[in-house]
This record gives C-alpha cells, sequence and structure tokens, in this order.
C-alpha cells in the first residue's frame, strides 16, 4: 500500500464530521514536521485551523483543504462502514474519501518527495487546513485568511483539493466559481376570510407573482467562464393550516449562483424592484454572501494544466461550476486559485469511495505542480 493511500486511510478512521477534526490535522503535521514544515494552531471557537508553513521567503506556494466531512447520513444503507477507509478491489471507502481527505493524503506525499528531491527550493510552501468547511464556514478558512492578512503573509499560488474530476481523474479543474446569493422573502398582506377577500389581503398571491416574475428573469449571459446566472426558490411557506382562512404572510427562500458579470448588489436592487412592483410590504433577510472568483490563464493554470497533461496524458477541461469552495476566501487576497482533486461522483453521498491509483496518481501531480512553480 502506498503512503498515500496510508495516509488517506488513517484520516478516514477518524471520524471528523464537521466542525470536529478529530486530530486529522496533528496526524497532517506529524507527517511533514521532519520535512521542515512549522505548524501553527489558528483555532476559532470549536474550529481548528492549521498553517503548516516550510521556509519564509515569497513566493509562496499553498495547498488548501479541509479536515471535516459531512455526516454520514443512515449507516445501514453503507455498503462498508463510513469510517473503516477499507481498500476493497482497489477503491478506498469512507466518508471523506473524496471529498477530501484522499487530497490531503496527496498533497502530504507530494510536498515530502518534493522538499526531498529539492531541500534548498526557492520561495514557500504552505499547507492552509481548517476543520469548517462543510460546515457554516465562518471560522474556517475566512479567519485563516484574515490573519495572515493581517501580518502580510500573501499567498501567490494555491491549490485546493476539492473533487472537481467527473469521469477521469484530472478531467476537469476548476478556475473559479460562481458566487452565491440567497435570502428568505417575506411578504406581508392581511388577514382575513376566503369568502370576504375584498377584506383581505393575499400575501400568497403577491408571493407566487414575485416568484414567477424571478423565475422567468434573465439574470445574465454568464460569460466564457462561467454559465448564466441562476435562480432557485428552495422552501414556500404560508397558511394557518386553516382551508377559510387568507393568512397574514407567507414567505419564500431562494438563492442565486452568479457569474461575475452580474455584481451582487445589482441582484439585489433587481430582486427588490420585482418584490416592489407585486408588493406593497414585504421584507428580505439576506443570508451572508458568497463571492465569486475566477483566476484567469496564468503561471499556476499553466502548471496545473502541463503537470496534468505529463502525467494522466490529458489537458484538463476549466469549470467553474458546482456549488461553493473555500477558494472564494483566499482568491480575493490576490492570490492565484485551482482547485483539482480525485472524481466527485460520490461526495456526500451513502459509499463515497475513490479510486485508490488516483491517489497516487494526484500526489504525481501535485509535485509536478511544485515542481513548475517553485524553479
Ligand atoms: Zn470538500
Amino acid at each position: 500500500m502506498s503512503d498515500t493511500l496510508k495516509i488517506a486511510q488513517a484520516l478516514i478512521r477518524r471520524p471528523s464530521v464537521t466542525p470536529d477534526d478529530q486530530a486529522c490535522q496533528d496526524l497532517i503535521a506529524e507527517q511533514l514536521l521532519p520535512h521542515g514544515f512549522t505548524p501553527e494552531s489558528m483555532n476559532y471557537g470549536e474550529v481548528r485551523n492549521l498553517w503548516l508553513r516550510r521556509g519564509t521567503q515569497g513566493p509562496l506556494f499553498v495547498f488548501a483543504g479541509h479536515t471535516d466531512v459531512v455526516p454520514t447520513g443512515p449507516e445501514e444503507q453503507w455498503a462498508y462502514p463510513p469510517f473503516s477507509g477499507d481498500v476493497i478491489d482497489g477503491m478506498l471507502h469512507g466518508r471523506g474519501a473524496a471529498d477530501m481527505k484522499g487530497s490531503l493524503a496527496a498533497m502530504v506525499t507530494a510536498c515530502q518527495r518534493f522538499v526531498q528531491a529539492h531541500p534548498n527550493h526557492p520561495g514557500s510552501i504552505a499547507l492552509l487546513l481548517t476543520s469548517d468547511e462543510e460546515g457554516p464556514a465562518v471560522d474556517g478558512t475566512v479567519r485563516v485568511i484574515d490573519a495572515l492578512s493581517a501580518r502580510n503573509e500573501m499567498i501567490d499560488w494555491c491549490v485546493v483539493g476539492e473533487p472537481t474530476s467527473s469521469e477521469r481523474l484530472g478531467d476537469t479543474v476548476k478556475n473559479g466559481r460562481r458566487g452565491s446569493l440567497g435570502g428568505t422573502l417575506t411578504v406581508r398582506g392581511i388577514q382575513g376570510h376566503v369568502a370576504y377577500p375584498h377584506l383581505a389581503d393575499n400575501p400568497i398571491h403577491r408571493l407566487s407573482r414575485i416568484v414567477s416574475e424571478l423565475c422567468a428573469t434573465h439574470w445574465d449571459d454568464g460569460n466564457e467562464y462561467f454559465p448564466a446566472t441562476t435562480f432557485q426558490v428552495s422552501n414556500i411557506e404560508g397558511g394557518t393550516g386553516a382551508t377559510n382562512v387568507v393568512p397574514g404572510d407567507a414567505q419564500a427562500k431562494f438563492n442565486l449562483r452568479f457569474c461575475p458579470d452580474s455584481s451582487a448588489s445589482s441582484l439585489e436592487e433587481r430582486i427588490e424592484s420585482a418584490c416592489k412592483r407585486h408588493a406593497d410590504s414585504f421584507q428580505i433577510d439576506w443570508s451572508p454572501l458568497g463571492l465569486p472568483y475566477q483566476t484567469l490563464p496564468g503561471s499556476l493554470l499553466s502548471a496545473v494544466e502541463d503537470s496534468l497533461k505529463e502525467i494522466t496524458g490529458h489537458p484538463p477541461r476549466l469549470s467553474t461550476d458546482g456549488g461553493t469552495s473555500d477558494g472564494r476566501f483566499i482568491a480575493p487576497t490576490g492570490a492565484q486559485v485551482v482547485e483539482l482533486g480525485p472524481l466527485n461522483r460520490t461526495i456526500h453521498q451513502v459509499d463515497e469511495v475513490v479510486n485508490a491509483d488516483d491517489l497516487d496518481t494526484l500526489s504525481d501531480v501535485y509535485e509536478k505542480v511544485l515542481d513548475r512553480i517553485l524553479k
């Protein structure tokens, strides 16, 4: 069994359901301390973060990732126990195998081999680990980035280990992510008897007109790297339960995944004006905003593309789809950010699994990226 696989297995056997790190970060630190990395804990609340850096000079290359995993769901539905880390027929099983303990293990062994071969490499290498990516993501990467920025420790290049591949390892990398804007819209009307509608003002009717308009809105066209902005309603609520009562208010929870061509403030304005067209009294409680990010072609993207071509024989497809990632907190500092990890088909599902050989290949690709970038 390869070192990468052994480390991935040991990480999976620690049931680090978000935000509980279960000493996964200690395990990674133990692997890298003998190779000249210096650990620094940056814990906030119940979230554990670890900054592991080798070198004091710039430029700074960072591998970023998370040690927390999503809950298992019903364990009896798993073919193998979710924290067993069993390797069966070449597949490593368990919660976090693909998202993203396999990537963490690949980063560790890539760093080990690289610094053994290049003990006096230029610049610095660091790992940024958090146990709060799958949870609220409030005390995780964003806090570490704030602390690093406050002391002027700037990241030049960052590879995030999120599982980006779809059919074959490295077929897709992410050079950006859409933004996420959401909120709860409450429309207020006047409660009354359904038989006396002239005395009532039905907020469900008003809300449905607003929802219809927003669903039919063309927000933007997208661009070369980003699909067009989309709007979805996830929850709708209204009514007293009685069939003869017009309720006093109605609510909808909604979310937009947006392309950087639309700013969050412009989208907020457009939503508010649609509400005004159909309701006299309403309130929108906006959820915390996830900003989009985009990494343009440059030294990091080239290093990732060339390394994938060399190791897997294929150039990757660039993509910005999927959910948000911690890349959104790192990119605003000016860092080039690219996400590259294993197949994402089983992430957050029962029977999460990753191809064991893919992790060794991923480790080789990560090492090549270091080779190319820290010349
Ligand atoms: Zn993840």
